[in-house]
């Protein structure tokens, strides 16, 4: 059995205190992380932890990065005014360099501090532009916690209501390991996808604003069709005129190693419409965003801020944290490396199905009770990894993009032995 890290009647305080109750679910007994440093973390009890899921929360590069804790220094000790009514020198630099590796031509960003609410608002600029609230979004999906964006989660169990200010065609194309799509090949896939695509449009009346869709879905447990679907969608979509979203909120600043951003596995279908971000961008500190053609992000017709977004504190954190990014080639580490961890879990021999690209590295088990069974054996070996999947049955490895080869190979051997010990 685990120690306790945290005490009883603390948890108690928190259960009363706090909503949701996820904490209650993921580990047997909760574990609270103090400091961390580089791709470890510490727990309340001095227990060290290989991180592999931090990188896919919030932090991007590496735990307390000292760039980004300097530059958050820094600026906390100059101006944490938040407004977007008053120029900021860190926000405009920002959202220049974002603009520019975003591929979208004509670009123009908004920050917003969640994944949630970028989301939100790229949905509430598609359906302004094309003066329709249908929208489409692929099955098994997750967008985020907000109204519009639970209407948009076609995930049923981060959908705690069914009601929605949208009217939303759920199309196939996220989970190929499912139902009557497992044994198809990746045209037989794809071309099934697009049929069920234009079926759904063939059934919708009126106008269809935009398809919303992950790269590769992030909660959904790192599944994804094969690429170049979303470029074969972007064909039907632009017929119809339909605006595409690409969420990258998982798949972004290169964690997919091969590309920068998760749509360019799907290039030939060139940039998306609108493209969203958030998680670790910043590091820590709370951002997100839109990126968005300017003529679709100009159709908002009255005055849209938000206090917090592109405040100069995080937008401080982002510059240093995307510096250290480019300037190491963090996106061929994550292609170099996350080789290295696939090829050692494909050694192992373990049945499993391996999901996913870079240091986006899915494990799909049997079923909810052996991941959830690995999670312990994972956290007692000292390595942390994360839940997903369309029923929980999924591992998700995304540790920060500084993992280094040698770490990448340790923790692989750890977490093939609590795959072992769940007899996965
Ligand atoms: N989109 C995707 C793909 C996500 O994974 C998440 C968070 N899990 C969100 C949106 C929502 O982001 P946030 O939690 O910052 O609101």
């Amino acid at each position: 059995t685990t120690a306790h890290t945290v005490d009883p009647a603390e948890l108690l305080r928190r259960h009363r205190a706090v909503t949701p109750a996820w904490l209650a679910t993921y580990y047997r007994e909760p574990i609270e992380l103090t400091h961390g440093e580089g791709r470890h973390v510490w727990d309340s009890a001095g227990k060290r932890y290989l991180d592999f899921f931090g990188g896919i929360l919030t932090t991007m590069t590496a735990h307390a990065l000292p760039e980004v804790t300097r530059a958050v220094a820094e600026q906390a000790g100059r101006i944490l005014h938040t407004s977007t009514l008053y120029l900021s020198t860190p926000m405009v630099e920002l959202a220049e360099q974002i603009a520019a590796l975003s591929g979208i031509p004509d670009a123009k960003v908004f920050f917003t501090p969640s994944g949630t609410e970028a989301n939100e608002l790229a949905l509430l600029l598609a359906t302004t532009h094309r003066r329709s609230n249908q929208v489409l979004a692929l099955r098994n999906s997750y967008h985020g916690r907000s109204f519009s964006t639970i209407g948009v989660t076609g995930n049923g169990s981060w959908s705690p209501t069914s009601l929605s200010p949208l009217q939303t065609l759920y199309v196939h194309g996220g989970v190929r390991t499912a139902g009557p799509f497992a044994q198809l090949t990746d045209d037989q896939f794809t071309a099934a996808c697009v049929a069920d695509l234009e079926d759904m449009l063939g059934q919708a009346e009126g106008t269809v604003a935009a398809l919303i869709a992950e790269p590769i879905q992030g909660v959904g447990g790192f599944t994804s069709g094969p690429d170049g679907l979303l470029a074969a969608f972007k064909e039907v979509l632009d017929r119809h005129g339909i605006l595409w979203i690409s969420d990258e909120v998982q798949t972004g600043w290169g964690r997919t190693g091969d590309h920068f951003w998760g749509w360019q596995a799907h290039g030939q279908a060139g940039p998306p419409d609108v493209l969203t971000f958030a998680k670790g961008i910043a590091n820590g500190m709370s951002m997100g965003g839109v990126v968005a053609r300017a003529e679709v992000m100009d159709s908002l017709a009255a005055n849209s801020i938000s206090t917090f977004g592109g405040s100069p504190i995080t937008c401080a954190a982002a510059l240093a944290n995307l510096r250290h990014l480019l300037e190491n080639d963090l996106q061929g580490n994550a292609r170099r490396v996350g080789a290295v961890l696939r090829e050692e879990l494909e050694k192992s021999g373990l049945p499993v199905e391996l999901r996913g690209r870079g240091l986006m590295l899915g494990v799909g088990l049997r079923d909810a009770a052996t991941a959830a069974a690995t999670l312990e054996h994972a956290r007692e070996l000292g390595l942390l990894v994360g839940k997903g999947g369309r029923a929980g049955d999924a591992l998700r490895v995304a540790p920060p993009l500084s993992l280094t080869a040698e770490e990448a190979r340790e923790g692989a051997a750890l977490l093939i032995e609590a795959l072992r010990r769940a007899q996965a």
